[in-house]
């Protein structure tokens, strides 16, 4: 596969697929096929679905909780008595205790005796695909001890059962694509691989809604129902699926008309680290009806909890589209003209900036699409526009007013043509990969990943690029600048300790700089292995706390997961 094919969206999305399938070979059941239209499958009596013997009520898990760790039981009874709510306990009495080796192997080999032989995998290059991912700095050297393949809820509730009863850590696992080592197992475990769980339970066209496993790919879903007039707008990178997406809350570049993933999940079927199979709600658009446990899991990265079902929210494709890109003298003066764009009220669907390094990129390693132009190598904005032809030569024509007035000498280039706005985006969308394929053998990239208050956008930019700039390596910002939210990508040599040091502790500047600015170290990555001290510095210790107990009340053997997004 040549690096062209490899930037195509789709086309990689289909080869990371088929390299997964290809992995699996060994699996002798057939793929399982994606159901059309409404399913047989009756999800409505999932919310009161109980499986196996393990199975217990939620508030049974909470009691279960709450019973098994001392501490947790402590803050119960002095809640009661009207006491404070006690200080987190870093003590060794709360810390878990996992299984060896040995028992690890043997829950994968119980494993097998209910899901089949060929659910469970031991091979040494399916454990390193699992466990390792090129797109992060925040790999773990462990490795899981096996990876199972669930079809359904009934089987990811029997995987729970056995690895909570014999303190086996189980690690959820999408695409793979996530970037702060999410899905990493520092404390080894078994790897719950969701590709077989790839259907399509129920499609409600006229609710606007759409139920499906948590292994269907998000680029394959749109295809799929795209006669309908409707889509699932995050748009993350094209090989996620939705349990990964909404296990990170993902956005993407349509999140600035759309938001965020946690705003398009409408219920959540969910297997907690002892069986117990929870439904989060129903089906309506609007529910005040009892706890939003729906977005507790949402962002939860599996901590909490398996997905295994997700009703998904969707929205009506819109009538037109178009796009267009403006250079702009310096990097601040492009992120002020967003602010000013965003503060206008011009409902863009897209708003993106790249700096002169990614636009050089560009002209020098873009695909031949992108290559028909000759970029400026300056600092460039790349906004989107949808809705009716007519609003959006509305809304194009105050944006050219707008840009004028706070940059009259910018070159804003709107597409005259369909092909020419695909070639314009596709160099937002390619630049990721594009500057992957230049990377030098050995180094590696670290991407940063804050989100400011809009109005200090402009300034945190403009700080960081001097910050990176004092390291004199490749480091280039690129963004979702319409959320305040953009990424440093740094290149750097990992086999030279002093560089990768400067290059850590820039990055920690740059996350110290985004919580002074009443920011957040991260703004669609989530926290991973790689930011978990950020987030105590980001949300403090009582916060952290209170995430602490939640996670005991429904996974008191902290087998869930274990080892990301805090200790
Ligand atoms: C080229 C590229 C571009 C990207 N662009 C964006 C972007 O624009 N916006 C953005 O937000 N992200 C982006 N990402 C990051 C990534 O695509 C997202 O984080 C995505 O949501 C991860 O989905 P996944 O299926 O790959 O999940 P994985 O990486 O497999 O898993 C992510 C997390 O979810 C957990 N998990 C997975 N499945 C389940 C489940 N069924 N139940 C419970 N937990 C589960 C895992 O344990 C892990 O903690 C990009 C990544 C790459 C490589």
């Amino acid at each position: 596969m040549n690096r062209h094919q490899l930037v195509s969206g789709l086309s990689w999305s289909l080869h990371r697929r088929g390299s997964r399938l290809g992995s699996r070979r060994w699996l002798s059941h057939q793929q399982p096929t994606r159901a059309t239209g409404e399913a047989s499958h009756n999800i409505n009596n999932a919310g009161n679905a109980s499986t196996g013997n393990g199975s217990r009520g939620w508030g049974a898990a909470a009691v279960g909780g709450a019973m098994g760790i001392i501490g947790f039981g402590a803050g119960v009874l002095l809640a009661k008595t009207g006491g404070d709510i006690p200080k987190p306990k870093p003590d060794s009495s709360s810390r878990p205790h996992y299984a060896n080796r040995a028992e690890m192997m043997h829950a994968a080999e119980e494993i097998a005796q209910v899901l089949g032989q060929d659910a469970v995998s031991y091979d040494a290059d399916v454990l390193e695909h699992h466990g390792h991912s090129d797109w992060s700095t925040s790999n773990s050297p462990e490795r899981a001890v096996a990876v199972v393949y669930p079809k359904s809820t009934e089987d990811v509730s029997a995987i729970a059962r056995i690895c909570n009863r014999r303190n086996v850590p189980m690690v959820p696992f999408g695409a793979g694509s996530s970037v702060e080592g999410n899905f990493s197992q520092p404390h080894s475990g078994i790897c719950v691989d969701f590709s077989f769980m790839d259907k399509i339970l129920a499609f409600h066209p006229d609710d606007l809604d759409v139920v499906v496993q948590p292994g269907v790919n998000w680029v394959d879903l749109n295809k799929h129902i795209a006669s309908s007039g409707l889509f699932a707008p995050m748009d993350p990178s094209p090989t996620a699926t939705v349990g990964g997406m909404v296990s990170t809350n993902c956005s993407g570049t349509n999140a600035f008309r759309y938001g965020t993933m946690k705003d398009w999940v409408l219920n959540l079927t969910v297997v907690l680290a002892d069986g117990t199979v929870i439904k989060t709600r129903r089906r309506p658009r609007k529910t005040s009806a009892g706890y939003n446990l729906t977005s507790l899991f949402v962002g939860a990265e599996g901590t909490l909890g398996m997905v295994t079902e997700v009703t998904l929210k969707l929205a009506p494709i819109p009538q037109d589209t178009s796009v267009a890109v403006v250079p702009f003298p310096t990097i601040r003066d492009a992120a002020a003209a967003a602010t000013t764009l965003i503060r206008s009220g011009i409902p863009l669907a897209a708003l993106e900036i790249m700096d002169e390094k990614q636009m050089a990129i560009l002209n020098a390693n873009g695909s031949p699409a992108v290559r028909k132009r000759r970029w400026a190598e300056q600092p460039t904005l790349f906004l989107k526009f949808s809705g009716t032809t007519e609003g959006i030569q509305s809304d194009i024509a105050r944006t050219a007013s707008l840009i004028q007035s706070v940059q009259p000498q910018a070159p804003l280039h709107f597409a005259r043509t369909k092909q020419e706005e695909h070639d314009l985006w596709a160099a937002r969308k390619e630049s990721l990969f594009t500057m992957t394929s230049m990377r030098p053998a050995g180094h590696e990239m670290w991407s940063t990943d804050v989100a400011v208050p809009i109005s200090r956008l402009a300034e945190i930019i403009d700080w960081s690029k001097r910050e990176c700039g004092r390291l004199g390596i490749f480091a280039s910002v690129i963004g979702h600048v319409g959320d305040g939210n953009f990424h440093v990508a740094m290149m750097y040599d990992p086999r030279d300790a002093e560089q990768k040091a400067a290059v850590g502790r820039c990055v920690h500047r740059m996350m110290q700089m985004a919580l002074e600015m009443e920011g957040t170290v991260s703004g669609e990555h989530a926290i991973g292995i790689g930011k978990k001290e950020c987030l105590r510095e980001e949300l403090g210790e009582e916060t952290i706390a209170v995430m602490r107990r939640l996670k005991r009340a429904v996974d008191p053997k902290w087998v869930m997961n274990p080892g990301k997004v805090f200790d």
